[in-house]
């Protein structure tokens, strides 16, 4: 990814402005006035909420600030996420839910050669889990895994993953024959987390199906979820957690007078055009779903509209300088991709010695830091 960003970045015609940001630096309106068009891949940044009793109580968290504070988002470094066990609750039933499941139960080991965070490895490893929930509104069929994803599960050195609340049916029964494969692909997975032996294993994995979250109880901190049988059935009951994680996607967030979609959060547009010369893409466009190589197709049909847009409008003058003025003007500490780039070396030379792909700077301290003072040089 760093790679890829670092050939682009330096294209010609392509400038980098780093640490700007739109709403508190400068505004939408503004960059409009100034480029020719603009297109926003403001991704979708807000968690959904589940809306039930207990959402605020000390212990439960949102998977954005967490995985946020694990992957070094200065942003996020000073959460104090406190990972109280010995039993933790993930909600969701996503790749997201998956991802924060794997780095909540791999051992020091198995990370040993990862870039999770130094400051987020201490506090992990260091966390006496015995039991993690996955849990999910429905059942194996409706979940929203990759295949891959979910194989990793019973391959965690210390993990024994066990399904509950669910028959696992042989086939999907899903009409549409691409999604059906990957569909019976999970089950196939699911099924066979039964033949992962038990022994020598330390944290059960409980992927409970079938399950919604009506509150979440406790005292000073979380200590139970309180959890009711999907589709419409009685059962009740409770499940002792002191953590939990809510990953049941993501919203974006308003920007400037741009129109938002109540319902899901993104852009309201056509085809990627919010009105002629802005745009948008990524999950600001098409919601928090797909990988990354989703977004390229996706971006290819935008950019093409784009251009189209360009080719009919006189192009505007001394664009560089007015966005350089506005900045100075607003005292925005820029930085550009020489910065970057300083930065970037910094992070990878870090990791060298300890086998690992970077050491991450992770508060705005640390990153301001190792961007070296010549921000703007
Ligand atoms: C936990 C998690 C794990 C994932 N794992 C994978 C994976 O392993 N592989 C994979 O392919 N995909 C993965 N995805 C999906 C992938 O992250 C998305 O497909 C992709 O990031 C969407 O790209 P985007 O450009 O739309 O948004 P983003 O990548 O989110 O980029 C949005 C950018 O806009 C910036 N921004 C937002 N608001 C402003 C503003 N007001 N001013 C200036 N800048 C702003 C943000 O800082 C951010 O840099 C994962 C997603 C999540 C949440």
């Amino acid at each position: 990814m760093a790679r890829q960003f670092e050939r682009l970045a330096q294209k010609p015609g392509v400038r980098f402005l780093g640490n700007v940001e739109i709403g508190r630096d400068v505004s939408l309106a503004e960059l409009r006035q100034i480029y020719d068009a603009v297109i926003l891949a403001t991704g979708a940044a807000q968690d959904r909420k589940l809306g039930i009793a207990g959402e605020d109580l000390q212990g439960v968290y949102r998977s954005w600030p967490v995985v946020g504070w694990y992957n070094g988002h200065p942003d996020y470094h000073e959460l104090n996420f406190q990972l109280r066990g010995p039993a933790v609750a993930v909600i969701g039933n996503g790749n997201v839910a998956i991802d924060l499941v794997r780095v909540l139960a791999k051992t020091a080991a198995e990370m040993k050669a990862s870039d999770l965070c130094e400051h987020a490895a201490s506090v992990i490893h260091a966390a006496p889990l015995t039991d993690i929930y996955m849990i999910g509104r429905r059942g194996p069929v409706e979940a929203n895994f990759t295949s891959v994803e979910l194989a990793e599960l019973a391959h965690l050195a210390q993990v024994k993953p066990v399904v509950e609340g669910a028959e696992i049916p042989a086939v999907s029964g899903i009409g549409d024959a691409a999604l059906a494969r990957i569909k019976d692909k999970n089950l196939e997975i699911l099924r066979g987390f039964a033949e992962v032996p038990a022994a020598g294993k330390t944290i059960i994995l409980h992927l409970l199906f079938n399950a919604t979250p009506i509150a979440f109880e406790g005292g000073a901190g979380l200590e139970r979820i309180v959890l009711q049988e999907s589709g419409g059935g009685v059962r009740r009951w409770r499940i002792p957690v002191q953590t939990a994680i809510t990953a049941i996607g993501y919203r974006g967030v308003t920007l400037g007078d741009t129109p938002v979609d109540l319902q899901s959060g993104v852009f309201v547009n056509d085809g990627g055009e919010i009105a002629p010369g802005l745009y948008a893409v990524g999950w600001a466009k098409r919601g928090p779903s797909g990988v990354i190589a989703t977004n390229r197709p996706d971006s290819l049909a935008v950019a093409e509209k784009v251009a189209a847009f360009l080719r009919q409008q006189p192009a505007k003058a001394e664009v560089q300088q007015r966005m350089d003025a506005l900045l100075a003007e607003r005292k925005t500490e820029v930085y550009n991709f020489a910065a970057w780039l300083r930065l970037n070396a910094r992070e990878i030379a870090a990791g060298v010695s300890q086998g690992r792909p970077r050491v991450k700077a992770a508060s705005w301290q640390a990153l301001k830091r190792a961007y070296g003072k010549a921000a703007s040089a």
